[in-house]
């Protein structure tokens, strides 16, 4: 249940975090899904006390999120968890009826769940599924042996030390090639490691007991391993260490902004060259002990990481490598582990990270966990339930629609040359979507699932999905695979594909409903297909050409053009207060940004191209375009925990959604004519960012 994605995955937003046990899950009764408006709009959550040409986002939403606090054991809550939370009482009826074992079908699902759902047999196990990797971890005693031990941890999905795995190349982005990239930090980000305000180094001293703890949990089996005796000064040790190790593996880590640019995070070499990097690491042996294929080139996307990562090799004791692993080790099983396990990783990562003050119920847990290991086998049976052809067509001709309106808008661009157009038009019409699920489902007949063994269904899980990537790497780029599953509440755009992808579970209420006014429709659904068409050409996209490859297609002025318009969003953005004294990152969220701003436009301009437009009134007491906006600020209806505030400002790409809103609209004048904004309105910026 530990998939890494890929660094160049532009999702709608952010559903996971790259925390063990803090992924965000559903809670509560969830609200029926169907407005009871006309339009399909959520008129119960407009706070008509607020001029919309004020403050927007409080227009659409305050009484909403006035009406709807945070459950105990989330740190957001926002109209699309509502779905996610529809979209799970279908999964948990689908899982409760295959734990049964009557179908073959869905007989690997249904065992998977039912073991992660028997808390007993989890209970009565406690720390003893560690046990053959302590025993493993134990047996490493010369630093020869490390790239065989890295190699069959990496495999059952313990991160550590570095990422491996299969990526296109990014300059010959039909075949898929061996990639290297940091990785094995604890914290979420490598500037948690360094930042000096007081937040900071209290968290990472939370951070340093979090560890301690969980090293105490594992003493009666380690002692069983290692046959000594430990105690409390043992785990104090532990803690310190792998801090030390983390700290100087940070140091050598790219920071998030930086990532987000290709050329960065692009250095293609020899595997020869690779070693000459390493003196203390032998990358032959642990690609074979990775199950890789025989390979002569690889990305190794941060050289100055894994340099970073040779010199720690080489003046660390073995005792601080094996703490190291073993905490990770730790880490990663931590949630299918016993309750000791799962509410230590819990009180770190969810309550002290997020804000979140109660475990999430059992079978949320376990529904999400087996989305994450099977996703493909449950997918298959949400898509039966709650996904028709009509919505697929549907969704299919509004796609249409919307990439038409995007070559409306570059051929009007007036900042643009003609040579720059052709070529944005060129990779526009080379845009695949995919809508729903994949044409052909993830075959999982290699996968052993054992009824009662919950780690060991998680550790062959992750090694099943490993294989499957190193089954990759030298072969031809395969577009049809999804790197999301089917019930997923959210879409991207892959730029080394360039495709846009929409699953099911995102195409239902709020979103879309084919009950619901067209103009609400493509106030929601429509903005998300333009967001994620828009991200083709946002900073990082428009690196990227038609087939993929990252080539630059610009003039030299078009690109300075570019760049102008671009810096005032990030100067829009990064003015905006997260919380306290944290602001948005404006450079970290551009692309993003970028993409909301082009989505709603591209979302309009289709909506009044369209049939429906033609005949539309007023309706719930707003015109059309009206409607449209509303569609769309309704979507980002939510409500926040201050420390979940501030681990997404320092992480997170995604703007908060009060500011997704208001930051969009405020930079359109369709908007201010919508709504009949005066000049001088907040709603109105004097200095509006236009890209796209
Ligand atoms: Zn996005």
């Amino acid at each position: 249940m530990r998939q890494a994605k890929h660094r160049f995955f532009l999702a709608f937003m952010t559903v996971s975090l790259p925390l063990a046990g803090a992924l965000l899950w559903a809670q509560g009764a969830g609200r029926g899904g169907s407005s009871s408006s006309a339009s399909g709009l959520e008129l119960s959550a407009i706070n008509r006390s607020v001029d919309p040409c004020t403050d927007f986002y409080q227009f659409a939403c305050s009484a909403w999120t006035a009406s709807n606090p945070i459950p105990a054991d989330r740190s957001r809550w926002g109209r699309f968890d509502e779905l996610q939370e529809r979209n799970n009482d279908i999964l948990r009826r689908v899982l409760d009826q295959a734990a049964l074992g009557r179908e073959p079908e869905t007989k690997k699902i249904g065992d998977y769940y039912a073991s992660c759902m028997d808390e007993p047999a989890i209970e009565k196990k406690g720390a003893a599924p560690l046990e053959t990797e302590f025993k493993r971890i134990a047996g490493l005693t010369s630093l020869d042996g490390l790239p065989e031990l890295l190699g069959t941890l990496h495999g059952i999905g313990v991160g550590s030390f570095f990422d491996f795995g299969a990526e296109p190349d990014f300059k010959d982005a039909k075949m898929v090639i061996a990639t290297l990239d940091q990785g094995g930090l604890g914290l979420p980000d490598r500037d948690y490691y360094f930042r000096e305000d007081v937040k900071s180094v209290e968290t990472r001293s939370q951070y340093v007991d979090h560890v301690a703890k969980m090293s105490a949990l594992t003493m009666p089996v380690r002692g069983l391993v290692e046959k000594a005796r430990f105690d409390d000064a043992t785990s104090a040790a532990d803690a310190a260490a792998v801090m030390r190790v983390e700290t100087a593996l940070a140091k050598g880590a790219l920071d998030a902004v930086s990532r987000r640019d290709p050329v960065k995070v692009y250095h293609k070499m020899t595997t020869a060259e690779l070693q000459k990097l390493t003196p203390h690491f032998n990358w032959a042996r642990y690609f074979r002990a990775a199950g890789a294929p025989a390979f002569q080139s690889i990305n190794v996307a941060e050289p100055d990481f894994i340099t970073a990562f040779d010199q720690l090799l080489g003046s660390t004791s073995l005792d601080d490598i094996r703490t190291y692993l073993r905490w990770h080790l730790v880490h990663a099983s931590a949630v299918i582990l016993s309750s000791a396990f799962v509410n230590e990783n819990f009180q770190f990562y969810s309550a002290t990270l997020q804000g979140t003050k109660e475990l999430r119920a059992r079978w949320r847990r376990c529904v999400q966990y087996t989305d994450s290991d099977l996703g493909e086998a449950l997918g298959k049976a949400f898509v039966k339930e709650a996904f028709g052809a009509d919505a697929k067509a549907d969704t299919l001709s509004m796609v249409k629609e919307i990439e038409a309106s995007l070559e409306q808008d570059i051929d009007s661009l007036s900042w643009m040359t003609d040579a720059t157009k052709k070529q944005a038009l060129v990779k526009l019409h080379a845009v695949e979507n995919k809508i729903g699920y994949p044409d052909r489902w993830r075959d999982y007949s290699a996968l052993k699932i054992v009824r009662g063994d919950a780690l060991g269904n998680s550790e062959r899980a992750n090694a099943f999905e490993f294989k499957r990537q190193m089954g990759k790497i030298g072969k031809p780029l395969d577009k049809s695979e999804w790197d999301m599953t089917p019930p997923t509440v959210n879409a991207y755009y892959e730029p080394l594909q360039n495709n846009i992808n929409f699953p099911a579970g995102i195409l239902q209420p709020p979103f879309y409903s084919a009950k619901a006014d067209a103009a609400v429709n493509y106030g929601g659904a429509g903005a998300v297909i333009g967001h994620e068409l828009t991200h083709g050409f946002d900073d990082e996209g428009r690196q990227f050409d038609a087939k993929g490859n990252l080539n630059d297609w610009w003039t030299p002025e078009d690109g300075k053009a570019y760049d102008e318009r671009s810096s005032c969003l990030v100067n829009q953005y990064g003015s905006f207060t997260a919380i306290d004294d944290v602001k948005v990152n404006g450079k970290l969220t551009l692309g993003e940004n970028t993409a909301d701003n082009g989505g709603v436009r591209l979302a309009l301009m289709a909506y009044l191209a369209s049939s429906a437009a033609k005949a539309a009134k007023e309706l719930d007491g707003f015109t059309p375009e009206q409607r449209v906006f509303m569609g769309f600020a309704q979507i980002w209806c939510e409500n926040r925990r201050p420390e979940y505030e501030r681990l997404q400002a320092q992480t997170n790409p995604h703007s908060p959604g009060r500011y997704r809103v208001n930051g969009v609209v405020s930079n359109m004048p369709e908007f201010q004519k919508a709504f009949s904004c005066k000049a001088d309105a907040p709603m109105v910026r004097q200095n509006a960012c236009r890209v796209w």
